[in-house]
């Protein structure tokens, strides 16, 4: 294989045909605002856990959407609460409650 001296992310693609979308659903029932997420990417550009851990709400839920609930919370599980992507939000997310309700249903 050619060394490019870069590589390229896995594809975040969902296969809704494959997906178990029961987590998801079970996540939007409690937490509607989990619907309006557009995948911007502003919360983990601005996230201060991801300097030094794998932290991003964006692709946790784009793992829950995939019925990866495993790699969801782990996604979150180095967060801080410290509320900088609910200010970036451009969909007025409030990220932070998000956040608790998805490590309260997957990682208990
Ligand atoms: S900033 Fe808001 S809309 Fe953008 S990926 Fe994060 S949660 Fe979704
Ligand atoms: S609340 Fe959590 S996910 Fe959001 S910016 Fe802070 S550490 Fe990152």
């Amino acid at each position: 294989m050619i060394d490019f001296g870069f590589s390229v992310n896995p594809s975040s693609r969902i296969n809704l045909d494959a997906a178990d979308g029961e987590k998801f659903h079970r996540l939007a029932a409690l937490e509607p605002d989990a619907l309006k997420c557009m995948a911007c990417g502003s919360c983990s550009a601005s996230c201060s856990a991801a300097a030094f851990e794998d932290t991003s709400l964006r692709r946790a839920l784009l793992s829950l959407q995939n019925g990866l609930s495993d790699d969801a919370a782990k996604l979150l599980s180095h967060c801080m609460l410290c509320g900088k992507c609910t200010m970036v939000c451009p969909r007025g997310i409030n990220t932070r409650h998000l956040i608790l309700s998805i490590l309260k249903i997957y990682s208990l």
